[in-house]
């Protein structure tokens, strides 16, 4: 069976990494996001992590997520609560006071019964979720209608990978809005909420502005693929910051066959080899979500052992005679041969290839 390695040490580098560049003076203003099965690295396995860190608040996808890491964090936001199709699972995060559910849509405010704990997105330019601007007043008169327990204020800049003036823009309309909000706050005796904005690449390019005050600077930064060990920015930015990637992904030996220069391997005798080797098949596939290596592409194991297309459901040829071989140990090389970022590559990876953590 294949398995994903967790360098656990990679992992506790990038934190420190990553806390020294955004936040040096309050580590704990770093959040974890552990979206998708942690980005395909194992929901549990990286929250036993980020715990180990010290992190106290965390990112998921849906109230499943959440109940799953319920016990292990002191705040949970659920980005895409599916409230309503889970009565019973709705009604356990509800009653537990570290969860809190993030709403994209004025619409969705009426979901929720009193007390719950809720952080308001706001849409400041990225277009794709959160309530406009100017409808922050009604927001704010529905939640104290129906008595709701405002915990963020929060937006997301879509714009932290590109150089361009449209990162500085969304970050000047988030401090507006949260200039506004806490006016409304005073106004409904409100508590503040916490704020929040950036991702990984857009937390490390945080204006570091004394010059605003405390109140309206964001309380954290909602990290996901630099703890993982990868930024995708555009390479004018150049960030100078060195992360490690923190999953390896193993397969073991099927079976091997020595085979002559010429001869053909594979469905449609694809590759056809250009020498007198040995060739082994492993034991992962496009089937466990690695994706399918087709003609034309080149990779090599990490070990430099070439993997010859085309890779089939539930197997790999390679041109080794080892019983197990890192397939990865980096996924950049997958990423540019299959025109996508490293997100992508490992978030396909099943949930059941089972984790080692080292
Ligand atoms: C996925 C996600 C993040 C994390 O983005 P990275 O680029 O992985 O750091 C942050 N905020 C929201 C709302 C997200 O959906």
């Amino acid at each position: 069976m294949p398995y994903i390695q967790i360098h656990s040490q990679n992992f506790f580098d990038n934190f420190h990494t990553l806390s020294q560049a955004i936040s040096p003076n309050n580590p704990q203003k770093l959040a974890i996001v552990l979206k998708d099965n942690a980005y395909g690295h194992g929901l549990k396995e990286i929250a036993t992590l980020a715990k180990k860190c010290g992190i106290i608040s965390c990112f998921v996808k849906n109230i499943q997520e959440a109940l799953e890491v319920i016990d292990w964090f002191p705040h949970i936001s659920i980005l895409y609560p599916n409230a309503l199709e889970n009565p019973s699972l709705f009604k356990q995060c509800l009653e537990s006071p570290n969860i809190y559910f993030c709403i994209s849509a004025l619409e969705k405010l009426p979901d929720y019964p009193p007390l719950s704990r809720i952080e308001l997105k706001i849409n400041t330019g990225m277009n794709r979720n959160g309530i406009a601007y100017n409808s922050l007043k009604e927001a704010f008169e529905l939640i104290v209608k129906n008595k709701l327990q405002l915990v963020g204020i929060f937006t997301h800049n879509g714009f932290g990978d590109n150089f361009g003036c449209e990162f500085y823009t969304q970050n000047a309309v988030f401090l507006a809005v949260k200039k506004e909000v806490l006016k409304l706050c005073e106004k409904y005796s409100l508590p503040k909420p916490r704020f929040h904005s950036l991702c990984s690449s857009a937390g490390l390019r945080v204006n570091k502005d004394l010059s605003i005050p405390q109140s309206l600077q964001d309380d954290c930064y909602r990290i996901g693929i630099a703890f993982y060990g990868y930024l995708c920015q555009e390479e004018i930015l150049n960030i100078p910051i060195h992360l490690k990637p923190i999953a390896s992904l193993w397969a073991k030996k099927i079976s091997s066959r020595m085979l002559k220069k010429g001869e053909r391997v594979g469905y449609g005798g694809i590759s056809v080899l250009s020498r007198d080797c040995v060739v082994s098949t492993y034991d992962i596939g496009y089937g466990d979500g690695l994706f399918r290596l087709r003609e034309g592409m080149e990779l090599y194991t990490k070990e430099g052992f070439k993997i010859l297309p085309p890779a089939s459901m539930d197997c790999l040829s390679v041109e080794s005679e080892k019983e197990e071989i890192c397939v990865f140990d980096n996924v950049e090389k997958w990423a540019e041969a299959f025109n996508t970022i490293p997100y992508e590559i490992l978030v396909h990876l099943h949930s059941s290839i089972p984790k080692k953590i080292i």
